[in-house]
């Protein structure tokens, strides 16, 4: 299924959806949680103060958000953390877009995407924190940045 079949799939099931964005070549996939109200509002993931964090650190490690494909567990957005029937809506969407891109490494952040990305045969995973709470407290930052540094030793 290509990213775009996948894609219009969530627009015909989702009444305001968060989007993934990014190529369907990537060679990285950041995981998210759900969207929040700026990603609802437009569409797209990551594009709140978490994802104003999370375009700093890239840019910060020389990774380019235009070259990687970021996603959410959940294709809309959740008040607090997802439900159960909020996974479950989504779980098919997830696999398919982590078996389309087929990327070398899967970046989960946060628990919700620790828990629930599936995992593929011959691909790196990396568990960090979310960014909204590496934005906020000082020690999950820190695990956010080694999280970081552990990636641009496996890209090397
Ligand atoms: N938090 C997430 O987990 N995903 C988003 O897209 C935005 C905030």
């Amino acid at each position: 299924m290509t990213i775009a079949a996948i894609k219009e799939e969530i627009r015909k099931k989702i009444k305001r959806p968060v989007l993934p964005e990014g190529p369907e070549n990537a060679e990285l996939v950041f995981v998210g949680e759900a969207g929040g109200e700026t990603e609802e509002r437009l569409g797209r993931p990551f594009v709140g103060r978490a994802g104003k964090f999370l375009d700093k650190e890239l840019e910060k490690f020389g990774i380019n958000r235009a070259g990687v494909y970021v996603t959410n567990v959940v294709k809309y957005r959740c008040v607090g953390a997802p439900e159960e029937k909020d996974v479950k809506k989504c779980e098919k969407w997830l696999k398919e877009e982590l078996k389309t891109v087929n990327p070398k490494i899967i970046i989960m952040l946060g628990k919700t995407a620790e828990k629930h990305t599936p995992r593929l045969n011959g691909v790196a995973y990396l568990a960090l924190p979310h960014p909204s709470a590496a934005m906020r407290f000082t020690k999950m930052r820190k695990k956010f940045e080694e999280g970081m540094e552990q990636l641009r030793l496996l890209r090397a």
